[in-house]
């Protein structure tokens, strides 16, 4: 069985601004950050603003809110980086791969023959914020 869900994680802290974070896009039930270990150019994160551990617990009206964002947040990303396509991540209980436990799915711009970088690499932060700047100026 699971644990419950844990309002102390860093992404609830982030959804209650009590760290910051580099927004791309919110709505009333969702959120878009950047991650700030990218492993790809444009790498960022699509959460639901309501407490869910991950798909294991997510409610189908949370799952459908989320896609919505990703889809459309996804369409911009690869405008922004002129990518070739889309890898999109879900990673539920730590032996899927989880490691901050309020559910999100990763969007990766991807081009031909570049591969995802490897984990846990801080990013530039002033990159990250050009990034993110870039996929806010191509949201439709
Ligand atoms: P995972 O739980 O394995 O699906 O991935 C958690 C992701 O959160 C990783 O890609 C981290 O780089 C990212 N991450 C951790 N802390 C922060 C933060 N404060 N702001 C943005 N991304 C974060």
């Amino acid at each position: 069985m699971s644990d419950p869900y844990d309002d102390q994680n860093i992404f609830a802290k982030i959804l209650r601004a009590e760290i910051p974070s580099f927004k791309v896009y919110e709505d009333d039930e969702t959120y878009c950050f950047m991650d700030i270990m990218p492993r790809t150019r444009g790498h960022c994160l699509v959460i639901p603003k309501t407490p869910c551990r991950n798909l294991l617990d997510a409610t189908p009206q949370q799952l459908a809110d989320c896609m919505a964002t990703v889809n459309r947040v996804a369409k911009a990303a690869k405008t922004a980086f002129n990518a070739d396509g889309i890898t999109l991540w879900q990673f539920s209980e730590a032996a899927g791969g989880q490691e901050v436990f309020h559910l999100h799915f990763h969007i990766h711009p991807r081009h031909a023959g570049v591969p995802i970088r490897p984990p846990g690499v801080m990013g530039d932060m002033d990159e990250i914020k050009n990034h993110a700047e870039a996929i806010i100026a191509a949201l439709e």
